[in-house]
């Protein structure tokens, strides 16, 4: 699933090429995707205006038109928004976009989970999620002691808080164990027993993974791609995530993968310690899923 880096490498990306490109045609090939309004009004209120710009909200796509009407995409799970200077053949394309220079902005989406939806100025209409995302954690309100007020009302094990958007924006599942290895923080400690120093840590570690992901355009492991089509490169410089069973890159010690909360957890256990007595403990039963 695309997560912040991916987001930001395509919404850069896009607007190196899109700005002042008008949508001659959009095509909606598959309108259950459309959250708002009906196809017919998104047709309407897309036809005709010219591409201002495109922005990153956490890992929802925003593009603005030339009248102020925002459309608000997220990729979900195998969602991907590029540009293509001529037409080619995509067989997962969802909704495209044919603009006067004879390019197109596609919509391709495998397993059609992606959401895509056209807000008019002034519309009262809010996107399911975006309106309860916590801070973005590359900008300055995102600091040791906002992440430290609300770790200490958590008692979900960290992995879980950290992948809830209300508490950060835009990150998922590679971000987060990647953050968390370099903090050395274990996956299942809770929120209520760190500390203000791991607070700072972990507010260090976001920001650094973030921005090695956005320096190599992303990671690709099956479906991401950047806006030019092409895939990231991140997943060469991983620490932990998806390498179980192969040597800790900073003491050797072999990469463990368990479930937190249903998600896949990479980490190793040297590095990121449980404390002794730590009530996280309890939750291991679950190791070898
Ligand atoms: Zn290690």
């Amino acid at each position: 699933m695309p997560e912040l880096p991916e987001v930001e490498t395509i919404c850069r990306y896009l607007n190196t090429v899109l700005p002042g490109k008008t949508i001659q045609k959009t095509v909606l090939l598959l309108p259950r995707q459309l959250r708002h309004p009906d196809p017919a009004s998104f047709t309407a209120l897309t036809e005709g205006k010219t591409i201002d710009g495109c922005s990153r909200r956490g890992k929802y796509i925003r593009l603005g038109l030339s009248d102020g009407t925002e459309l608000i995409l997220h990729l979900r799970m195998t969602g991907s928004l590029y540009y293509t200077p001529e037409p080619q053949d995509d067989r997962y394309a969802r909704l495209y976009f044919e603009l006067d220079d004879g390019g197109r902005l596609m919509f391709s989406d495998l397993r059609t989970f992606g959401t895509i939806a056209a807000i008019v100025p002034g519309e009262t209409y809010s996107v399911s999620g975006m309106e309860t995302l916590g801070p973005e954690p590359l900008e300055n309100d995102f600091t040791s002691a906002y992440l430290f007020g609300k770790l200490k009302r958590s008692k979900a094990p960290v992995k879980s808080f950290l992948l809830n958007q209300q508490n950060v924006a835009g990150l998922g599942n590679i971000y987060v164990d990647e953050a968390l290895f370099l903090a050395g923080i274990h996956p299942l400690r809770h929120g209520v027993d760190l500390t203000k120093l791991d607070a700072e840590h972990l507010v260090g570690a976001i920001r650094q993974v973030l921005e090695a992901g956005i320096r190599d355009g992303g990671t690709t492991f099956r479906n991401y791609r950047n806006g030019e089509g092409g895939f990231g490169e991140h997943q060469e410089h991983l620490a932990v995530y998806h390498r179980n069973g192969e040597p800790c890159r900073r003491c050797g010690t072999v990469i463990e993968k368990i479930k937190v909360g249903g998600r896949g957890t990479h980490f190793c256990p040297h590095c990121q310690p449980l404390p002794e007595h730590d009530p996280a403990t309890d939750d291991m039963t679950d190791h070898n899923n």
